[in-house]
């Protein structure tokens, strides 16, 4: 059926939709709210009121009862694969090993031959004290070698598979500071602890491409109905691999972007592989570099030293001057940069790289590409403006605030307040593109979005007005974070993020308005459904 020409281009109905009587937040400033949308193959046509229902009374009636609808969520800067691989981990968290074992062979069962099995979180003290044994797992899963660390991870019980593969005998012996449990005859018993379980670890291989993309498609579901419909990916190859293998088979119900890794930059370059190569599922991302290390270890790159440790400054891994060399390299190609910096230095190092490279840029008359600085934990005063000055998106993690807040008091002391600071950041002017660094953070959008506006955990710490409150954000500006931010950073900007008209139509629907809830209830908002270019993928 064709109706009339709408900008010229004739209407097929019968694969249009027509949701109505929703509540839509837009995000497009020419038009916040809505109460229906015209989707067309995967793109929406029209965003307006009930006038909509009589312009297309050809296409299908979704009613959608009053729900709120909101553009999809993109989480900026997760680890797909390693996410995927600790979500898909046998949980081991049980009170028998009964329990254990037979979850072990239903994972067993369609498991290929040959494939490791892992697991974690078994403590032989739920069963008993005694130690579990090879055979138990031989019983259960004979063709897959099987991993299992124990819930604290220093020991780990594995199969007979396993131990051959790690080429562990009677005759082996114990390494330094590590033991490999013995039977009857010194025989491996199945169980190695402390630093004897590397020797198990060390062999595990790779995951296969395909194997990843297997777990990606039930991993993938799980996102969907948190209200993520697009990801930008920093794990490795593999992972690249998987995702273009579920592109190419047409299930990959997910837009990713998927970064690049730095060792692989000539080989990017050599190709001619540039930033946002690719479609709306599937596109190359940015280079990503390291130029510190992390808060945790404290070996993030400090101006001032880290509280009680008076000679630790943290590593800087990358100078500015390499920062800029790597840089002219990958701008000259048109690959756009994604630096992950937590340290004041390191941040400082980045942005004066930054710096020379935008004069690189604009002297040999090339594209002023979407550079990123991942974290941005904590930024000197004299820095804070730097990013709007220099267009550089601060990719940023908002549930780090909450969960790292007690560390980063105990090894920043007064410099917390510079931390994790998106309002800053905001108020200079530069763009927030919003993640969750997952699996170290759940990737649940709404949690961030919580963190961001509330500055508290999840428990509510450290009070009703939130660690460093000025740092607060509206829930506008935190939503912003996590759809129009990810776009721009994707260079979709055009097409992706707001629900207007000409726009991918990706959307999740919620049955609390974010806008009208407490802001407390707002990391519990569960999407009932999911829509990726103009398909349900989750409902
Ligand atoms: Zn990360």
């Amino acid at each position: 059926m064709i109706a009339e020409a709408r900008h010229g281009v004739p209407l097929c109905f019968h694969r249009m939709k027509l949701l109505f009587n929703a509540r839509i937040h837009t995000f497009d400033r020419a038009r916040p709210s809505a109460s229906a949308l015209a989707i067309d193959g995967e793109h929406l046509l029209a965003v307006g009121g009930d006038e909509l229902l009589a312009e297309f009374d050809g296409a299908g009636r979704e009613d959608l009862g009053g729900r709120v609808v909101l553009p999809g969520l993109t989480d900026a800067h997760l680890h797909l694969q390693e996410y995927t691989l600790q979500s898909q981990r046998i949980d081991c968290e049980v009170d028998s090993k009964d329990e254990i074992l037979s979850r072990l062979a239903e994972r067993a069962r369609r498991a290929r031959p040959g494939e490791w099995l892992r697991g974690h979180g078994w403590n032989q003290n739920t069963w008993g004290g005694d130690w579990p044994s090879a055979a138990d797992l031989d019983a259960v899963a004979p063709h897959n070698p099987v991993y299992l660390s124990s819930k604290s991870l220093h020991a780990c019980w594995v199969n007979s598979l396993a131990l051959s593969q790690a080429g562990i005998t009677a005759s082996t012996p114990d390494p330094a500071a590590g033991r490999i449990l013995r039977g009857p005859g010194e025989a491996p018993r199945g169980v190695l602890t402390e630093s004897a379980v590397k020797l198990v670890e060390q062999v595990i291989p790779e995951i296969e491409p395909a194997d990843l993309a297997e777990q990606l498609k039930r991993v993938i579901p799980g996102l969907l109905r948190m209200g993520l419909t697009g990801v930008h990916d920093f794990d490795k190859r593999t992972c690249f691999q998987a995702l273009q293998i579920l592109h190419q088979r047409g299930e990959l119900d997910l837009r990713a972007v998927k970064s690049i890794p730095l060792d692989l930059l000539p080989q990017a370059a050599g190709l001619g592989l540039r930033t946002g190569f690719g479609d709306d599922h599937l596109r190359i991302g940015p280079v990503k570099l390291f130029a510190d290390g992390a808060l945790g270890p404290r070996t993030g790159a400090m101006l001032e030293a880290y509280v009680d440790e008076p000679q630790n400054r943290g590593i800087l891994v990358l100078e500015a001057e390499q920062i800029f060399e790597y840089g002219r390299l990958a701008a000259g190609s048109g690959l756009s940069l994604a630096v992950h910096a937590i340290g004041d230095r390191a941040v400082r190092a980045v942005l004066a790289g930054f710096d020379r490279l935008r004069a690189f840029e604009q002297e040999h008359g090339l594209p002023r590409l979407r550079h990123r600085i991942e974290h941005l934990q904590t930024v000197h005063p004299d820095d804070a403006g730097r990013l709007a000055e220099l267009d550089i998106i601060a990719s940023m993690q908002p549930a780090h605030a909450p969960s790292d807040r007690l560390m980063a008091e105990r090894w920043l002391g007064g410099r917390a307040a510079l931390s994790y600071a998106w309002r800053t950041q905001l108020d200079h002017g530069a763009r927030l593109a919003f993640g969750s660094d997952a699996p170290v953070e759940s990737p649940n959008p709404f949690r961030g979005v919580h963190a961001a506006v509330t500055r508290r955990g999840l428990d509510g710490a450290p009070g009703p007005q939130g660690w460093y409150p000025e740092q607060r954000l509206t829930v506008q500006e935190a939503f912003e974070g996590f759809i129009l931010g990810p776009a721009y950073a994707a260079g979709m900007e055009d097409r992706l993020g707001r629900l207007s008209p000409g726009f991918l139509a990706d959307l999740i629907v919620v049955d609390h308005d974010p806008f009208a809830c407490e802001p407390a209830d707002l990391a519990g908002i569960q999407p009932s459904a999911t829509m990726l270019g103009g398909r349900w993928v989750w409902q």
